[in-house]
């Protein structure tokens, strides 16, 4: 899913139970860790960074920090290593496994499928990429209609 989408359901599915700003910046933390170094060597090579690259030009540790920020198994571990240090999990980091479990279907396996079972297992969905036209209508329609739904509840209740 592109990372838009994922701060957004990250604001309404974990921020309305937790904090929002912290929920947001842990629905989007696994691209941005991912590929903002990536992002970031292209601007200064001074080439463009807008636009999917072919990935067969994107270099390996692009695809070694996506292995780590989009494993279930790595935020398991997070978590339990958290909950033993702090006897307790953040509930806005749940928008880290939400980001990822939104990833299995919404990526082909012709560009970064979702490796959520690294480095356990190699295996992949071959879902619908997030940036098919009709999906992604679908996924911002449904984003829409959530805000929507809030707003017209918050609006409500001032009442
Ligand atoms: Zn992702």
């Amino acid at each position: 899913m592109d990372i838009f989408a994922h701060g957004l359901w990250s604001y309404q599915l974990v921020g309305r139970r937790s904090r929002i700003w912290p929920a947001v910046v842990s629905g989007v933390a696994p691209d941005l860790f991912a590929f903002a170094p990536y992002v970031a060597e292209r601007l200064v090579r001074g080439e463009l960074a807008v636009g999917k690259p072919e990935t067969v030009v994107i270099p390996t540790y692009v695809f070694r920090l996506y292995d780590i920020s989009h494993s279930l198994l790595i935020a398991g571990f997070v978590f339990a290593l958290l909950y033993l240090i702090l006897r307790r999990v953040p509930s806005f980091l749940l928008a880290w496994p939400l980001h990822i479990a939104m990833d299995i279907p919404t990526h082909s396996r012709l560009f970064f499928p979702t490796p959520f079972l690294w480095p356990l297992l190699d295996y992949r969905v071959d879902g619908i990429p997030w940036s098919t036209p009709w999906f992604l209508l679908v996924n911002y329609a449904a984003l829409v209609s959530l805000f929507a739904f809030h707003a017209s509840r918050k609006r409500k209740g001032r009442r």
